[in-house]
């Protein structure tokens, strides 16, 4: 397809956006009624079953992990969209406007629990196939939608599972999470870091017979603090940073306590592995006696399925030459005749596994706007969810097309 001819399917896919935007609205309403914790996604699951198989998806299926899954075409470029079911937990629902629960259209937005964060990026990817089923466009690729599971918590091991444990392998991801129509192309990575020092217990009132594993971490806090200054800096992220978030001993106040143990956060830049974190703490560490460890993250799916892994969630950065970076702008171009601002997310996706750990090109495009994440007043404003359908849709043929030119 020449620019004249991709500008004329670019009409037709607006169009046929605004026909379903109803239809669409409709999916994420009953999306945000049905509550799915991260681990207990199983009714969201089935409602987006549903809606694929609505829409003529020509497989529908959920996976091990329980990942809802649609396939449209055969082709040989194997194209994945993903967005996530499960939300963040209410902490204390009298803050909301609306009960989060309760959907409601309110100033061109729909409101409600995961609206921005991530249910409105599953209608969107939903309906963006829809949209190439309605019209019956098609080409050299392979569409799989994904509504996935366990990103609040664990962001990453549901791909993973889907990749590693049942065998499929996109050429290209994209993820609709929030970027407000614009495009993303990486994100800072994060891990966890267990610190642990060790004493001698003893009874609380003969404390100089004991060796304490508090007074023991207090020097070792403060080297972990001062470690701030030298993290790896990089021209697009900014500066990495590690921070103290949590403090454990044994529960006995009339002892000397035998062990202390300090959660730390770290925010790490594209290329920072497991052994380099690692390596860099236990040098500052070590010294004084303590030792660190990462440790894994306990995940349960709503099949039943244990997939613990490493709290790890590498950094990523897509090339700006990158190709795919050009199929999205390509993309915007022609449904609105500009080209679309590229940015980095501040928070971790999926795509710490996608392009961090599995090195699949990885883009980011959704209709949501970050303020609303994780927040009382969560919501997605209507008119980008049409537009950002409208966008899914067109992307795989441009995808083919554009490999097609070169
Ligand atoms: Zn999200």
């Amino acid at each position: 397809m020449n620019s004249a001819e991709m500008n004329k399917v670019a009409e037709r896919i607006a169009h046929k956006a605004s026909a379903l935007a109803l239809q669409q609205q409709r999916f994420l309403a009953d999306l945000i009624r049905i509550r799915s914790y991260t681990g207990d996604e199983r009714a969201a699951v089935e409602r987006t079953l549903q809606e694929l198989r609505t829409i003529g998806c020509d497989e529908v299926w959920m996976d091990s992990a329980g990942n809802a899954l649609g396939r449209i075409g055969n082709g040989r470029r194997v194209i994945l969209y993903n967005a996530h079911l499960d939300t963040n937990e209410v902490a204390d629902a009298s803050e909301w406007p609306h009960p989060p629960l309760e959907p409601v259209i309110e100033n061109g937005a729909m409101w409600g629990l995961g609206a921005s964060d991530c249910k409105g990026g599953v209608a969107t990817i939903v309906y963006g196939a829809a949209i190439l089923k309605e019209l019956a466009l098609s080409g050299d690729f392979t569409l799989l939608v994904m509504g996935a599971t366990l990103e609040e918590d664990a962001e990453g091991f549901a791909l993973r599972s889907l990749v590693e444990r049942d065998g499929v392998h996109p050429d290209t991801v994209v993820l609709a999470e929030a970027t407000d129509l614009t495009l993303r192309r990486g994100q800072r990575g994060r891990c966890e870091i267990r610190v642990r020092t060790t004493g001698k217990a003893v009874h609380a009132s003969t404390p100089h017979l004991g060796e304490n594993a508090i007074l023991k971490m207090m020097p070792v806090i403060a080297e972990l603090e001062a470690m701030n200054a030298e993290l790896p800096t990089h021209a697009i992220f900014g500066k990495g940073t590690q921070v103290v978030s949590l403090i454990e001993g044994p529960h006995t106040p009339n002892s000397v306590p035998s062990w202390c143990e300090a959660t730390v956060d770290r925010r790490m830049m594209p290329g920072e592995t497991m052994a380099s974190v690692l390596a860099s703490i236990r040098a500052a560490i070590e010294p004084l006696g303590a030792t660190a460890t990462i440790p894994d993250q306990p995940v349960s799916t709503h099949t039943g399925l244990r997939l613990d892994g490493p709290s790890f969630y590498p950094g990523w950065l897509l090339e700006q030459t990158h190709p795919l970076l050009a199929v999205g702008q390509a993309t915007g171009r022609a449904l609105w005749g500009e080209s679309l601002p590229v940015d980095v997310w501040r928070f971790s996706t999926d795509g710490a596994y996608s392009a961090g750990a599995a090195g699949i090109p990885t883009l980011g495009f959704g209709p949501q706007e970050e303020r609303y994440v994780h927040a009382a007043d969560d919501q997605v404003d209507l008119a980008k969810l049409t537009k950002a359908a409208a966008f899914y849709a067109l992307f795989p043929l441009m995808f083919v097309n554009r490999e097609g030119d070169q």
